[in-house]
C-alpha cells in the first residue's frame, strides 16, 4: 500500500510529493467526554480514519495525512471527566501554524478535515482567514457535512434523524465499527452530556457512514486537485484589485 502518513515520509519523499502537487489533509479531532460508553478519542478516530482511507483510495496524485490534531475546542465538555481543551485563540493559532509549516514546505493544497462539532465554526472561519490574512491556500470541512453525506446520514440514522449527535446513535455506530474494543456495550444508554440514543447504534450503520464520508472526500479531493471544486469562499468573489487592497490593509 502506498504511503499516505506524513510521519512515515523521508525528506526526499516530501520533495517528491511537492513536485506531484500533493494535497495535505490535517485531521482535527478532539479529546472530550463521549458518555460512559465511548472513548474520549472518538472524534479524532473518525476524522483520521476517513482522511487516511480517502488518501489511500486516490492514485492520480499524492495525498498526505498529518497526524490528527487531538486537542481542539471543547470548553462546553469540561463539566465531564476526560476532556482537554485549548482556549479559542490558542486553537486558532495551532491550526494556523501547522498549516503555515505545511505551506512553507511548498504544498499548495491543504484540507482541514474536522471531526468535532465544536470546531465547525472555527474551521469555517479559517477558510477565510488563512487565504486572506496568512496567504495560505486552505479549505476545511467537517466529515459529516461533506457534500452528499447529510443525505446519507438522514437515510442511515433512525433515532438521531440525520444529526451526528454526541455519543448517540451515530457516533456509537462509528465506534462499534472503528474501535469496538473501546466501546462499553453494557453502558449504551443516554446520560447527561450525550445527545441522541446510544442504544440504537450498530456496527453496520457506522460502516455505512464511514464509507459515505470516504467516498465524498475522495470526490472532493479530486475536484480540489483539478480545480473544479465549487468553493463558495468569500475572498474568491473579490476582483483582483480588491484582493490586493485587502491584503495591504492587513
Ligand atoms: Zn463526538
Amino acid at each position: 500500500m502506498k504511503k499516505v502518513l506524513w510521519e512515515e515520509l523521508r525528506r526526499s519523499e516530501f520533495e517528491e510529493a511537492v513536485r506531484g502537487d500533493a494535497i495535505v489533509i490535517i485531521p482535527v479531532g478532539s479529546m472530550e467526554q463521549h458518555g460512559n460508553h465511548l472513548p474520549v478519542n472518538t472524534d479524532t478516530s473518525c476524522c483520521f480514519t476517513v482522511a487516511v482511507r480517502a488518501a489511500q483510495a486516490i492514485d492520480e496524485f499524492p495525498v498526505l495525512v498529518l497526524p490528527p490534531v487531538w486537542v481542539s475546542y471543547s470548553p462546553h465538555h469540561m463539566t465531564y471527566p476526560g476532556t482537554i481543551t485549548l482556549k479559542f485563540q490558542t486553537f486558532v493559532e495551532v491550526l494556523t501554524q501547522i498549516a503555515s509549516c505545511v505551506h512553507a514546505q511548498g504544498f499548495k493544497k491543504i484540507v482541514f478535515l474536522n471531526g468535532h462539532g465544536g470546531n465547525t465554526p472555527t474551521i469555517a472561519a479559517l477558510r477565510v482567514k488563512l487565504p486572506s490574512e496568512d496567504n495560505i491556500p486552505a479549505i476545511g470541512y467537517t466529515y459529516w457535512e461533506l457534500p452528499s453525506v447529510p443525505e446519507q446520514l438522514r437515510k442511515i440514522s433512525q433515532s438521531d434523524k440525520g444529526s451526528i449527535g454526541h455519543a448517540g446513535e451515530m457516533e456509537t455506530s462509528l465506534q462499534l465499527y472503528l474501535q469496538p474494543a473501546l466501546v462499553d456495550k453494557r453502558k449504551l444508554k443516554w446520560v447527561p452530556g450525550v445527545l441522541g440514543d446510544p442504544s440504537k447504534g450498530t456496527r453496520d450503520k457506522g460502516e455505512r457512514l464511514v464509507n459515505a464520508a470516504v467516498d465524498a472526500l475522495v470526490e472532493l479531493l479530486r475536484g480540489y486537485h483539478d480545480g473544479t471544486l465549487d468553493e463558495d469562499l468569500p475572498w474568491r468573489i473579490l476582483p483582483h484589485g480588491r484582493k490586493a487592497l485587502h491584503k495591504k490593509i492587513l
